[in-house]
């Protein structure tokens, strides 16, 4: 960039595009909301040749190339592996979550891989990598992963 741009404040143009759409999720995906819908249960796909199991549910195994077709369930229970908090509204959020909000990446028991969701009922500082954290169901669900409402922490059991 030459110098005769230097200094210059950088414009910014907000607009939007709207642009609705549809597809279908694919059995994988489908299999796991209707459970996750009708059920209230988390289950997902075990790789034939390593026994990886993959949640979010995958359809073929990245390793093997298996095509993963059994199914085992999952507890609601995990370990946070990793977060990170929004301070602001951001367009990806609901406008019915109040920030700060928090993702976790949510390895639950029994499977290999983790899950990206909400954290709630928990304060930021609060929030660790390696605590123990449970699935809250919506009341109202879909067949989205937002059937998941979040997921909160373990309440210690004495
Ligand atoms: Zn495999």
């Amino acid at each position: 960039m030459s110098d005769k741009f230097k200094g210059i404040e950088p414009m910014v143009y907000n607009s939007k595009i709207n642009v609705p759409y549809s597809w279908w999720a694919g059995d994988t995906a489908t299999k796991f909301f209707i459970s996750l819908r009708d059920e209230k249960k988390i289950i997902a796909p075990r790789c034939t040749g390593c026994k990886k199991i993959f949640l979010p549910p995958r359809k073929v195994c990245p390793e093997c190339f298996n095509e993963n077709t059994e199914w085992v369930n999952v507890s609601d229970e995990g370990t946070v592996q990793s977060y990170t908090i929004a301070r602001r509204h951001l367009e990806s959020i609901p406008k019915n979550k109040k920030v700060p909000v928090i993702w976790g990446l949510i390895k639950l028991d029994g499977a290999d891989t983790a899950l990206l969701h909400y954290l709630d009922d928990v304060r930021p500082e609060d929030v660790k990598i390696g605590m123990r954290v449970k699935a809250v169901f919506a009341d109202s669900r879909k067949g989205t992963i937002r059937d998941i409402s979040h997921f909160q922490p373990v309440k210690s059991r004495v």
